[in-house]
């Protein structure tokens, strides 16, 4: 059979997380708590699963959770939203990434994105029958630069995305970012999908700047957000997209072939915890941001090097003292020989990177967990 994807093989998540599995290695590669989801939450699943809420949910998500979330996008980025026409649940950010794109892009249009890339945006693209023009972040800091994005806008372009925090590189979008897209796009029948997954891990103060909280932007943006990543449920796959109305209603001509709906029960439970418990959101980022600190602390005296994350809840770190492999040489080496999964960079690119020596781990794990990972890491 003729293959849409030729070039795409199985996700580095998947192979790295079978890889530890195999090996028995601490896995710091697929990003995902190594502790569950709140109690409270957990109960509220129980009780919507027998409470008989086991039937198809409505296509947009039920009411009561799309209410929620538009409580939430109006005090964290004073936007007011539309809960029935502006906010869809779907199962997880990658199926409304996806939705985005099918609907937004096809034959001859063309999509910008920025290396590292996450890894599910390049194919989605090209199964829309769409070109993706992959512009590199700047190094050190991975950071956008505009007047490549400028330079890089034809009239085929009907996207841009971007993903702050950012997965792999731990970066984030300031506002003032944010105002340069903004310019850079005016006057361009330009759409940009802003994956906000890690919205609630931002350090150091910070903030989240987000597409929603820019008046400019906010009419013109397909913003996503993943439940998995905040509640601490990343199997869950339950997610949604904020946008425009004449936006949402083209995502949702997508969203009702792809899934139809997702999980009512879960649905159900969020909503109540989200109304009962908003602080677990909004303390998230410290809650992390000591995971990070305590990770860095483990790791500082061993050869890697690394500058701690601005947010998400991953952290890379330059093994360039140890090795001359190739990143995906070392992880495996890593995973096998000395027990530690992590992830290699070089997938993130379109084009092979034989100079690359970063690998992105995982922190959102016990505290025990980082011990005996970094006590490893600092033995090499
Ligand atoms: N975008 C980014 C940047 C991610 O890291 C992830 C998952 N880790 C997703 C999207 C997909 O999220 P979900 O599991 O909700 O599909
Ligand atoms: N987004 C997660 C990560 O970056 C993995 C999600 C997946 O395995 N699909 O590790």
């Amino acid at each position: 059979m003729k293959s849409k994807l030729p070039d795409i093989g199985t996700t580095i998540f998947t192979v790295m997380s079978k890889m530890a599995a195999d090996c028995g290695a601490i896995n710091l590669s697929q990003g995902f708590p190594d502790f569950d989801c709140p109690d409270r939450l957990r109960e509220l699943v129980t009780e919507h699963l027998n409470g008989r809420k086991n039937q198809y949910p409505p296509m947009a998500g039920i009411l009561p959770l799309r209410e929620q979330i538009a409580a939430k996008v109006h005090t964290l980025y004073g936007a007011q939203v539309c809960p029935e026409n502006e906010v869809t649940v779907t199962s997880g950010a990658t199926e409304a990434i996806f939705d985005a794109i099918q609907a937004t892009v096809g034959r001859g249009d063309e999509v910008i994105l920025f290396d590292p890339a996450y890894d599910c945006y390049d194919p989605a693209i090209r199964l829309a029958g769409a070109t993706p023009v992959r512009l590199p972040l700047t190094s050190p800091a991975y950071e956008i630069d505009f007047e490549a994005l400028a330079s890089a806008i034809t009239p085929r372009t009907r996207m841009v995305m971007i993903n702050s925090p950012h997965n792999p590189c731990g970066s984030i979008l300031s506002r003032d970012a944010l105002d340069k897209l903004a310019a850079t796009i005016r006057g361009h029948d330009i759409v940009v999908l802003s994956d906000e997954v890690y919205e609630h891990m931002v350090f150091d103060g910070r903030g989240h700047a987000s597409v929603l909280g820019h008046d400019e932007l906010r009419d013109k943006s397909f913003a996503v957000f993943s439940f998995g990543k905040t509640y601490h449920a990343t199997g869950w796959k339950l997610a949604y997209c904020v946008a425009p109305a004449g936006f949402t209603a083209e995502f949702r001509k997508v969203h009702q072939f792809v899934t139809f709906t997702s999980v009512s029960f879960l649905q159900y439970a969020l909503a109540d915890y989200m109304r009962e418990c908003p602080q677990h959101a909004t303390e998230l980022s410290s809650f992390y941001q000591a995971k990070r600190d305590r990770f860095c602390e483990l790791l500082a005296p061993s050869r890697f090097r690394f500058t701690p994350s601005a947010g998400t809840y991953f952290q890379l770190a330059d093994y360039s003292e140890l090795s001359d492999e190739d990143d995906m040489s070392f992880v495996t080496r890593l995973t096998r020989e000395h027990g530690v999964a992590a992830i290699p960079l070089s997938p993130f690119f379109a084009s092979p990177q034989p100079e690359s020596r970063i690998i992105r781990f995982c922190f959102c794990k016990e505290d025990a967990t980082l011990a005996a990972a970094t006590e490893r890491l600092c033995a090499l």
